[in-house]
């Protein structure tokens, strides 16, 4: 029961219902984490346009300090807090806790659907506690495949896991969708809408203001070359990592017009080292993570972005930005292939040195189309499940699992 339960705590005393005619679905919005939350917000404010949906929101806090700036951005309210979140867990850990803790909240609301995002231990979580209590699955952004079960670990797994479970899968690409055909998905459950981080990014930038300590930092910036860099996955700690970061000091050394812009994640894994090759460097700038808007503008300022993000990969083809990959493989073969992206693998210092002397590359990414969709994702995905439940109040539960 969800009295009993001391890992939950309830943020509203009622959970809305949608204006209008009284709903009938009722759609759990489940996260966890910053990416999750920036795809999923614009799913949850498309959904509270339409009266045929109740929208419960809960959040797993997989992450928590880097969610809170996140949360306030997007304007967004959780309805039930996981808090599931504690120092150095294993994936096991944060699954066996939002197991526990969802199973709670579903128990209680009874939603007629769940809708997860992406390769998360809680979205897999979020997905196996739903299949367990016949409750049907909604996949924002399925499909991705790296090809490799074990890279991005446990990311890939995750998202395998969650196809298998999901009744709707909500792809990015037709190429995830043709990942999802090779696997025997059935064509007539998987839709191709576009990314939901297209839709956040266009309304971040026209809606919120970065603040004035980035806007600072570009003023003084503005006569360098800007390398923006983020890197936080964790196939890219220790010798990796090191590696990285020694060869982008070497590269700023040599480069009197270009600076270094690097939002440090938390993670001791990339501080640690961070600071010990990078700090107190001329025109390197370490900051803290940034909120959403100061991202977008550094971004949106970057002659070059360097990154190991999932996330990153489909925000530079959405601002025409050149992006280095700092990974082996991408499960986001859409940015390489449109030539926005290259693929780094050992060859960051080649890549810096050759696109610095000869700039065709970085200028010509500014006019290719955006492969992941023109910012009507949450709005496609929305009218799909409008479609679904427009006729049938499907809060019986023998209709929950049935596709
Ligand atoms: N991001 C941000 N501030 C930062 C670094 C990243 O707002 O300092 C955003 C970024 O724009 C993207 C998301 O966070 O939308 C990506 O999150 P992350 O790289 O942690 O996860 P991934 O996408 O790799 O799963």
């Amino acid at each position: 029961m969800l009295n009993s339960s001391d890992t939950i705590s309830k943020q509203t005393s009622e959970v809305r219902a949608s204006p209008g005619n009284a709903p009938r679905c009722k759609i759990l919005v489940l996260f966890g984490t910053r990416p999750e939350v920036v795809k999923l917000a614009p799913v949850i404010a498309e959904l509270r346009k339409h009266p045929a949906f109740q929208t419960i929101v809960v959040s797993s806090s997989q992450h928590t300090d880097l969610l809170a700036p996140f949360l306030k951005i997007f304007s967004l309210k959780v309805d039930f807090d996981l808090r599931v979140m504690t120092a150095n867990q294993t994936p096991n850990q944060v699954a066996a806790k939002v197991l526990a803790a969802l199973d709670a909240v579903l128990e209680r609301e009874k939603p007629d659907l769940i809708l997860v995002q992406g390769d998360t231990t809680t979205a897999f979580a979020g997905a196996f506690a739903a299949f367990n209590r016949k409750i049907r699955i909604g996949h924002v952004e399925a499909g991705l495949r790296s090809g490799n079960a074990l890279s991005p670990f446990p990311e890939e797994s995750n998202r395998r896991l969650v196809s298998q479970l999901a009744a709707f899968h909500f792809c990015a690409t037709s190429g995830n969708k043709k990942n999802l055909l090779a696997e025997n998905i059935a064509e007539k459950d998987v839709f191709v809408c576009g990314n939901t981080v297209v839709d956040a990014l266009h309304f971040i930038l026209a809606n919120r203001q970065s603040s004035a300590a980035i806007e600072k930092t570009i003023g003084e910036t503005d006569h360098l070359k800007r390398i923006l860099l983020t890197t936080h996955r964790r196939e890219s700690f220790g010798a990796a990592m090191t590696g990285n970061l020694q060869i982008l000091r070497e590269f700023v050394e040599k480069q009197q017009d270009v600076c270094l812009l690097f939002p440090v994640h938390p993670n001791p894994n990339v501080r640690g080292v961070t600071e010990e090759i990078l700090a107190n460097r001329a025109r390197i700038y370490l900051l803290e993570p940034l909120g959403y808007a100061d991202f977008a503008a550094l971004m949106k300022a970057a002659w070059l972005i360097v990154s190991d993000s999932g996330g990153v990969q489909e925000e530079a083809p959405s601002l025409g930005k050149p992006l280095l990959v700092l990974r082996e493989n991408t499960e986001r073969p859409e940015a390489i292939e449109s030539g926005i992206a290259k693929l780094v693998g050992e060859n960051l210092e080649r890549l810096l040195r050759e696109n610095y002397a000869d700039e065709t590359w970085i200028n010509s990414v500014k006019t290719i189309k955006n492969p992941f969709g023109d910012g009507t994702a949450a709005k496609r995905i929305v009218e799909i499940l409008e479609k679904t439940f427009a006729t049938n109040n499907t809060n019986s539960t023998n209709k929950r699992m049935s596709k």
